[in-house]
């Protein structure tokens, strides 16, 4: 295609058709498939492409369905309900009223066409742009089938020779003001844009696209279409890089007698205890709020006031088992979490492995995801002269939909 570069590429849908040969209660745009409706899938097939930079649907002006479908459009999407009694008038209108520039390349492409794949669209656009001799291409697919002129009684009259043959499907990509021009001299007959190009003796490219494009048109057509973008989106759900969450925690409590001490869930002999409003298991509490951060959920204060009595000695066990499900309910679930803790007395190395265990029980892991580090202060600051303890912890979670 001459001139190219920088030329802006938008797309155009047409939905213009108002009844539906489907046998449904309303146009066959609007059905719907795996949860949206075929509209919706056919708009985001040209979105998907990163050089579309907008897509215009053009609608009929009786249409009753268009106005509920297109709050869930993004903004990117332009609706005309400009649409005429044919293809080419629908498409016309769309073109003459949507005030694209007249070098920009638009991508014509039917609402009846969901399944459109990205790959099938990219390649379009690039054979088409690559190509300085064509004025334009569209998407096709050569003939399978052995092809057969009947006459009126259903009877052959001859088999005609599929070499060369094509079934043009779309989107159908050409300059807008080339399109514009094409349409208005060809008059309100032609079935496609190609056709219109070609009137203009203009060379039009095919470019070979999946049979998977069907144009949902028969009545057995939507239960394929449902199938071909269920594996779709199958494809994409492997694809798709795990949502992983980082979390960092930190805590420190006070030592003093008369309180038993606990650590990690495990309680270690000791003559004195950890102070605080619960049990102040300040290894659990890094923890939980490890949990907390990854998942986005603020943290352990909010959580669990201090304020409220009821928390008053609470096991800290408990509250992170709870802050584990509050994560879950939002779809985040522990992949693995490394902690330290800083005591100068008692030496907590010998408790490591319970507290391994019980952690990765409370954060529903294998113990092998667990790490628990142990240290002292090297006899520096509070914690040093026995004071207190001090932990950290990092918690990793993925999110799953
Ligand atoms: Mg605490």
């Amino acid at each position: 295609m001459t001139n190219a570069p920088k030329r802006g590429i938008v797309g155009l849908v047409c939905a213009g058709g108002v009844g539906s040969r489907l046998g449904a209660d309303r146009p066959k745009q609007y059905i719907d498939l795996n949860g949206r409706t075929m509209l919706e899938w056919s708009v985001e097939a040209l979105l998907a492409e990163s050089r579309v930079s907008e897509v215009v649907v053009v609608v009929s002006a009786g249409d009753g369905y268009i106005d509920e479908v297109s709050t869930r459009f993004p903004e990117r999407v332009r609706v005309l309900k400009t649409g005429g009694a044919t293809r080419a008038k629908t498409v016309l209108n769309g073109l003459m009223n949507a005030c694209f520039a007249d070098e920009d390349l638009v991508l014509v492409h039917d609402a009846a066409r969901p399944c459109l794949r990205p790959a099938e669209l990219a390649h379009l656009i690039d054979s088409v742009l690559e190509d300085d001799q064509v004025a334009g291409g569209l998407l096709a697919v050569p003939l399978a089938d052995t092809l057969k002129r009947v006459n009126h009684d259903g009877i052959v009259e001859a088999t005609v020779p599929r070499a060369g043959l094509w079934r043009a499907a779309t989107p159908q990509l050409f300059p807008v003001g080339i399109l514009i021009e094409a349409l208005l001299a060809a008059g309100e007959d032609v079935t496609d844009e190609a056709s219109a190009v070609e009137h203009l003796s203009l060379p039009v490219k095919v470019v070979r696209g999946r049979p998977t494009n069907i144009k949902v048109t028969e009545p057995t057509d939507p239960a394929l279409a449902r199938i071909y973008l269920g594996h779709a989106m199958n494809q994409q759900n492997s694809n798709a890089a795990p949502c992983l969450r980082v979390g960092q925690g930190y805590d420190s409590h006070r030592l003093v007698e008369g309180r038993p001490l606990i650590v990690g869930g495990v309680e270690i002999p000791f003559e004195k205890g950890l102070d605080g409003h619960s049990d102040a298991d300040v290894l659990l509490h890094a923890i939980t709020d490890a949990v907390l951060g990854a998942s986005g959920l603020g943290d352990i204060g909010e959580h669990f006031p201090p304020s409220e009595e009821k928390w008053r000695g609470a096991d800290s066990a408990v509250l992170l088992s709870e802050i584990v499900r509050r994560a879950a309910d939002k779809g985040f679930h522990v992949v693995n979490c490394d902690a330290t803790i800083i005591a100068e007395r008692p030496k907590m190395g010998p408790h490591r492995p319970a507290m391994r265990k019980r952690i990765a029980s409370l954060l529903g892991v294998p113990e092998e995801d667990v790490n628990i580090k142990a240290k002292t202060n090297e006899r520096m600051d509070a914690v040093g002269a026995g004071e207190g303890m001090v932990a950290h912890a990092v918690v990793l979670m993925e999110k799953r939909r």
